[in-house]
């Protein structure tokens, strides 16, 4: 998931310079990704993007360096969230480093989440995905999530999320189990998204 440069209205938004900071701290080891290696991404077409991902089992050192790529791929795509598929790995895992819409910061992994609530208000809020890299649209998400899933480690956790975060929830969600936000959009929405894509320059003419 990925904020929008094109959006005003979102004065709680990190800046570039948040953003290069957060580069650096990556760079320093005193954030996650640090170890991690930048992969590349799968875009709009992949048959990785729109199948649901296996379940982790095994919670070894392979799943750790896992996350690790995921954190180092995300930030330097000035991502907010990505999961495993997004990098061609067929497991269910993403990574997040995301504010809310009070401008809290919420940093962290989830292995096999399950989203066992979405309530409060239903939004459309602008939304980009960088697996459609260079688009956007508005997307209806509910305002509030709750997410259970476990630690690379195998500790249970539970995280929840209101405004853009409780947004960011739902579109890794999503991405675990095969759908992107193109899949909730219809009508000109999703026309001009699917319109958009098959000219981007990252599209395989599929
Ligand atoms: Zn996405």
């Amino acid at each position: 998931m990925l904020l929008n440069p094109g959006t005003v209205a979102a004065p709680a938004r990190p800046s570039r310079v948040h953003q290069d900071r957060t580069l650096a701290a990556m760079r320093n080891g005193s954030i996650p990704g640090a170890r991690g290696r930048v992969r590349p991404l799968t875009c709009l077409g992949d048959a990785a993007l729109a199948a649901p991902c296996r379940e982790v089992t095994d919670f070894g050192p392979e799943l750790a360096a896992l996350v690790e790529d995921l954190f180092a791929t995300m930030y330097a795509a000035r991502g907010v969230g990505l999961a495993a598929n997004q990098v061609g790995a067929d497991l269910r895992v993403f990574v997040y480093d995301c504010p809310d819409d009070e401008d809290v910061r919420h940093l962290g992994h989830l292995v096999n989440p399950r989203l066992v609530t979405a309530d409060g208000l239903l939004f459309r809020g602008p939304e980009g995905c960088l697996s459609l890299p260079g688009i956007e649209a508005g997307v209806e998400r509910h305002d509030r999530a709750v997410v259970e899933g476990f630690t690379a480690a195998g500790e249970p956790v539970t995280v929840e999320g209101t405004g853009f975060f409780a947004r960011c929830l739902q579109h890794e969600c999503d991405h675990l189990d095969g759908r992107l936000y193109v899949d909730h959009l219809t009508g000109w929405r999703r026309r001009r998204v699917l319109g958009r894509a098959a000219r981007a320059p990252w599209n395989r003419g599929g």
